[in-house]
């Protein structure tokens, strides 16, 4: 038996935000980031929205990126003092991230983060409140996924939390919130979203339902990335639909190494923090070469090459096509080939690399990856990032 869920209502397209207006319910609170929503109008948009609903309104405003469990804590705090039957969180991935575990803290004040991060093991939520979801960034997908990451800053630990009970009801997906967003983050975010896609379509949980929306997914990020990066309105848009059907995709498929590589890099480094998706982007084509060695992937990502058009021919040859493909994108998009082109120092890079390809191997996201991988390997891969050599074995 499997399953698969996604929100019970997405609404997309020029103007979605106004749906808000059809929300039936008494009291929401809105949960956001920094200041972009504010200045942007649409903070006050998505309030004046909820009042012509009939609703009372009430503001958690400033969620950190990365947030934290002190953040949580305060938002579930204000949940409990104002009794909302509606959680609608606006913003990047943070603010929803924060918003999914403070819903739970609502619900349920006992629970504790460590209970909550077994996987799928959350207690049922609703029984207060509905979610609703609007992404101002496109890429993590967090609107429609049942994921969100929360940090302790005192232990030094990441909270996973996964559990499809914080599937947002509603997504609202919205071009106009994406508008602004600098190039270098269409870029990454971008490269976060078609990594998405491809480890979701060759997971080892990819399944018919997966399928279509991963295919998809990758096909408009190729057909649509160059063109946001340089400004064009109706790509981002599409882009916007696009990393959305790719979380659709992962959320029920799941990810695989190159996630695990670029969550334990992220912050290694004492030269800098490497943004999510620019280490995906780095990262990707050498796990490709590292997957294809086994059997069943090597025939799905020729799969993808060949379903999305870019490749016919042997099963070489598209995967092949896939890895160039994937280049091609990093270079035209500013992105390094190697860490070290990226600035990692060598010294530090040798100094660290042994325990954080362990670290890697023990991620959440190593599981469903469709080749299995040791702490070894998985230096050796590492070495391969870095140096810009070939995977070979
Ligand atoms: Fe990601």
């Amino acid at each position: 038996m499997a399953r698969f869920t996604l929100p019970r209502d997405l609404y997309y397209g020029k103007d979605a935000l106004a749906e808000l207006k059809n929300l039936s319910g008494k009291k929401a609170i809105i949960v956001t980031g920094g200041s972009s929503m504010r200045k942007g109008g649409f903070l006050k948009l998505v309030e004046d929205y909820l009042k012509e609903a009939g609703m009372e309104v009430t503001l958690f405003e400033g969620v950190e990126p990365d947030p934290s469990v002190e953040t949580v804590m305060k938002g579930a705090q204000a949940m409990t003092d104002f009794q909302p039957d509606w959680i609608v969180a606006i913003g990047g991935g943070s603010p929803i991230d924060a918003a999914k575990a403070m819903w739970a803290f609502y619900e349920y004040p006992d629970t504790t983060f460590e209970a909550l991060c077994i996987p799928f093991n959350f207690p049922k939520l609703r029984t207060k409140a509905k979610f609703c979801a609007i992404p101002s960034t496109s890429g993590t997908a967090t609107e429609v996924t049942a994921f969100s990451v929360i940090t302790d800053y005192a232990k030094g630990i990441k909270y996973p939390l996964a559990d499809y009970e914080i599937t947002p009801d509603v997504a609202i997906v919205d071009p106009a919130l994406v508008e602004t967003l600098p190039p270098v983050q269409v870029a990454y975010t971008g490269m976060d979203a078609l990594t998405h896609a491809i480890e979701a379509y060759v997971s080892t949980l990819n399944s018919p339902f997966t399928d279509p929306l991963a295919i998809k997914a990758i096909e408009m990020v190729f057909d649509y990335l160059p063109a946001s990066y340089k400004g064009d309105m109706e790509a981002r848009e599409q882009m916007h639909y696009a990393q959305c059907l790719a979380g659709q995709a992962f959320t029920n498929a799941l990810l695989g190494i190159v996630h695990s590589m670029a969550h334990k890099t992220g912050a290694a480094f004492s030269t800098g923090h490497i943004p999510h998706g620019c280490a995906n982007a780095i990262y990707l084509p050498y796990v490709i070469k590292y997957n294809a060695h086994d059997k069943v992937a090597f025939a799905r990502y020729a799969d993808i090459a060949r379903r999305i058009g870019l490749a016919q021919g042997s099963d070489k040859a598209c995967v092949n096509a896939l890895i160039e493909k994937i280049e091609e994108f990093n270079r035209l998009l500013g992105i390094p080939k190697t860490i070290k082109e990226f600035g990692v120092k060598e010294d530090e890079f040798l100094a660290k690399v042994k325990d954080i390809a362990t670290n890697a191997v023990a991620d959440a996201c190593t599981g469903s990856n469709p080749r299995a991988i040791d702490p070894e390997q998985m230096e050796k891969l590492y070495k391969c990032t870095f140096y810009g050599t070939e995977v070979d074995f």
